[in-house]
């Protein structure tokens, strides 16, 4: 617990953070607001992956939604991070105190990059796209939402 605090701290703004954030806005390519993103926070960004594994077309569906319903959005990668604006929440921290973080997270949605904690998703041992970590798989089976029979650390399709 005590270190996921330490985490979250380290995420907090600098200083500089609404110049920071007028930059970022500037920025046309996503590929570039990626690059500033790890300029200022070095280990936020832990992977990034090229979309979802064909063996949960409800993620692919889920995202298309949500850039269909954001203006002239074309998704893009999967990118794992590891805190999102909810660990802040829910941990109690000012939200205040991550403008820079929330205004990355804001600007990458709307480049059509999907942002998820890098514990929810591994890639695919083979092809690499995203695959739900178990306990996620589990928390889907549960709710039964549709998914393989078992889980696995590669999709289906996908054989060595
Ligand atoms: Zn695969």
């Amino acid at each position: 617990m005590k270190d996921k605090l330490e985490k979250l701290k380290a995420f907090q703004d600098p200083e500089n953070a609404a110049d920071l954030i007028q930059g970022l806005r500037k920025l046309v390519a996503g590929r570039n607001v990626l690059d500033s993103v790890n300029q200022y926070y070095p280990n936020w960004i832990t992977s990034i992956l090229l979309g979802y594994s064909p063996d949960y077309p409800r993620f692919k569906k889920n995202w298309e939604t949500i850039c269909n319903s954001l203006e002239d959005v074309k998704p893009r990668d999967i990118v794992l991070v590891e805190i999102v604006y909810e660990d802040v929440i829910l941990n109690g921290l000012p939200p205040d105190n991550y403008n820079l973080l929330i205004a990355a997270c804001d600007i990458l949605t709307y480049k059509g990059y999907c942002i998820r904690r890098k514990g929810e998703f591994i890639p695919c041992e083979i092809c690499g796209l995203a695959i739900p970590s178990k306990a996620v798989y589990d928390f889907m089976k549960q709710k039964k939402i549709e998914c393989p029979k078992r889980w696995k650390n590669r999709c289906s399709g996908c054989t060595i």
